[in-house]
């Protein structure tokens, strides 16, 4: 027997199915902790490792720890059970699962920023005040935030240089220079706000919800209200009873970038202080970092942010709340392939935490498992304040094809909007000037060498762009196929309406939001805050519009197009169409003035289509689940994507073919389809 040492299990970041274990050194003994970052050899490289779990025991044969390269854990113990059990369901080596879940970079470097602080020790002897107005109301904005970025008390006193220099005099405040980004969410100032008086049905929902928190266990619950309904009042106070039995929040939401105003309201209602921790794409690898330090050390309450805030390493959850629960932004599709919600609900039961599902059209494998009693259901069918639904009405193209994209009965509701002073939205799910060019002459279409899909037509910028791949290439002059010069642009995207909108509506402002107005920093944001401001007339996008936003001068909604959705080859398009139907048609009539839907169709009698008019997810669900439990759909049944790769066509067939006669003798229990 060789005597006992001290031994590491470590999930390598490397494709290996289990974690190994290495030999601590004792000169490490005291650095290396459960849940740090480690080096470790791993045949003739040093890589990352992950530190799970220490016991004693033989090291015969172990090969030593390099480093230990954290001196504080990044990973809770929850963290780690959650993030192994992750590994374990999604099959994924643990690892890389971990290495996914943590913040991208571990290092990195900002701007340089001025933060302002209240002096805690006065350098000079110095009053309870400041003598000056002005450099009172400084000083107390900084109180009451905390420490404030000098950027964004500039937006709140148009000079603040002169008496911020005098209270740095007097000793009443610091300058502190930091390394850091411009936060374009916590540098925004905010209006306090307080909770509002529930409605009946919020205060039924947010009950139930008292309740599973009081009792500190798991419990699922789908919050089904239509939009309008006020969820998000009921995520707030849901939060606050949380937070005021001594836990924390998690709120997922499905893009960050596309839900400044969600994070606003969270923001005044619990302060800007820095109990509220935003995860977003437009952080720094430094501040990225920060964040999940700090609420690794518990310093934070309330996290916001996508997919990956799953797993943000919050010690004592006692609610996550999943927004727009619906949304396939919430599945990773590539790398570690997860679902957000699914992961929620999983941690929720190894945290004994509420999960909060909201959405005005639940997914409906979630409302499947809400009617089979395993999540719980609360509903909030009525918009707040009384306000109707708004009307909806499908345009049938059949009987009026339009020459341009939009059809008559669309452009005199438009003008009728303006004219009322009122907003208009109109959805268009695909961006670019037109889908395709074409040859009139021979029919030669444009497609991308890489992926084989056509190439849309981007007349700003007179590119052929996939989008794909992003691949791009400039349109020909003389058609490729014939010589000819007629290649003309088919179908319509998001720029050909604008323009459409310029002829046929002069005058009207208008605006477009899409992935190619809002890759910049900011764009979305100035977007909406002009949109709210009544800046825009009409504002043209594809689903991006349809998302979250609470536009009060909206009045009238247009959908350019159902069909594009409606026929996609995919067994959920039926369900896609009808989620994204009704979410747009609640922007509609969210202010004081009733709302109008109008939806262009050349299937005006699909179930979806009439559904989504009627506001009736409950007539849909029942169609489409009678639909998918005949054919062992989801939620009836699971369907497993498997892709064969390799160099050789016949060798991969032939290893998918071996594959598929091995699931032969289950057959009754698997079916092999394709
Ligand atoms: P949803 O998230 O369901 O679309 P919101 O939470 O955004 O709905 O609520 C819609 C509007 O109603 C918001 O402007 C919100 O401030 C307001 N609101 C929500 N709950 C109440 C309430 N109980 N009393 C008054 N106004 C409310
Ligand atoms: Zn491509």
């Amino acid at each position: 027997m060789t005597e006992s040492a001290l031994i590491a299990t470590v999930a390598v970041a490397a494709p290996l199915a289990k974690p190994y274990s290495y030999l601590v050194p004792a000169e490490l003994a005291d650095q290396a902790r459960v849940g740090v970052r480690l080096e470790v050899p791993l045949g003739r490289r040093q890589v990352v490792g992950y530190l799970l779990a220490l016991g004693s025991g033989d090291a015969a044969g172990l090969k030593p720890i390099r480093r230990v390269l954290d001196a504080a854990p990044l990973l809770t113990p929850e963290l780690i059970r959650l993030l192994l059990r992750a590994a374990d369901y999604y099959r994924h080596p643990p690892g890389e699962v971990i290495r996914c879940a943590l913040p991208a970079g571990l290092s990195g470097k900002g701007n340089e920023v001025s933060i302002l602080r209240e002096a805690v020790y006065a350098a000079v002897p110095r009053a309870d005040q400041p003598a000056g107005g002005r450099q009172r109301q400084v000083l107390a904005q900084i109180r009451a935030a905390g420490s404030l970025p000098l950027s964004s008390l500039r937006t709140l006193f148009p000079a603040p240089y002169a008496p911020l220099k005098r209270l740095v005099e007097l000793g009443f405040l610091t300058v502190e220079e930091v390394e850091r980004h411009r936060d374009p969410f916590l540098d925004q100032p905010v209006v306090a706000d307080r909770p509002a008086v529930p409605t009946a049905e919020q205060a039924a929902a947010l009950e139930q919800i008292a309740t599973a928190i009081a009792a500190g266990g798991f419990r699922p619950l789908l919050l089904h209200g239509v939009t309008g309904s006020g969820k998000t009042e009921v995520y707030l106070q849901a939060i606050a009873g949380a937070l005021a039995a001594g836990r924390q929040a998690l709120v997922l939401v499905p893009e960050i970038a596309l839900t400044p105003q969600l994070v606003a309201r969270f923001r005044a209602r619990f302060g800007a202080g820095k109990s509220i921790a935003v995860l977003h794409s437009g952080l720094s690898d430094g501040e990225r970092y920060d964040a999940w330090r700090a609420i690794a050390a518990g310093e934070v309450d309330i996290v916001i942010g996508a997919r990956s805030a799953i797993f943000a390493p919050l010690g004592g959850l006692g609610i996550i709340v999943v927004d727009e629960e619906h949304e396939a932004s919430y599945k990773q599709g590539e790398g570690f392939r997860y679902h957000a919600r699914d992961l929620a609900l999983l941690r929720g039961q190894m945290e004994g935490a509420t999960v909060l599902l909201g959405s005005a059209t639940p997914a409906l494998t979630s409302f499947q498992r809400a009617r089979d009693g395993q999540i719980g259901y609360l509903f909030l069918g009525n918009r707040v304040g009384g306000r109707p639904m708004p009307a909806v009405e499908l345009l049938d193209l059949r009987q009026a094809a339009p020459a341009g994209v939009l059809a008559p009965p669309l452009l005199a509701a438009l003008s009728e909007t303006l004219a009322r002073g009122e907003q208009g939205l109109l959805l268009l799910n695909r961006r670019g000037f037109a889908p395709f060019l074409l040859c009139a002459d021979c029919g030669t279409t444009f497609r991308c060498p890489n992926c084989e899909i056509t190439l849309t037509f981007h007349q700003g910028e007179r590119r052929l762009r996939c989008h794909y791949c992003d691949y791009v290439e400039r349109p020909a002059e003389l058609c490729p196929g014939c010589n000819g010069i007629n290649i003309l642009p088919q179908g319509a995207g998001t720029e050909r309406l604008e323009e459409e909108l310029a002829a046929l509506l002069p005058g009207a402002r208008v605006a477009r939001m899409d992935r190619d107005t809002t890759t910049r920093k900011g764009a979305h944001r100035a977007l909406v805050e002009q949109m709210l401001a009544g800046k825009i007339d009409i504002l043209v996008g594809t689903q991006m519009v349809a998302k979250g936003h609470d536009f009060p001068g909206v009045t009238l909604v247009g959908v350019a197009s159902a069909d594009a959705t409606l026929n996609f080859p995919d067994f959920r398009s039926a369900e896609r169409t009808f989620t994204l139907l009704a979410q747009v048609a609640g922007r509609a009539g969210r202010g004081g003035r009733p709302g109008q839907v109008l939806i262009q169709t050349y299937s005006p009698e699909h179930y979806a289509l009439q559904c989504a008019a009627q506001h009736d997810y409950l007539a849909f669900a029942e169609q489409e689940l009678a639909f998918r439990r005949e054919l062992s759909y989801p939620p009836f049944g699971h369907l497993v994507n498997l892709v064969f790769s390799g160099n050789n066509g016949a060798q991969v067939e032939a290893a998918a073919d071996r594959f598929a006669a091995g699931l032969a003798p289950q057959a009754g229990a698997v079916e092999v389809l394709g």
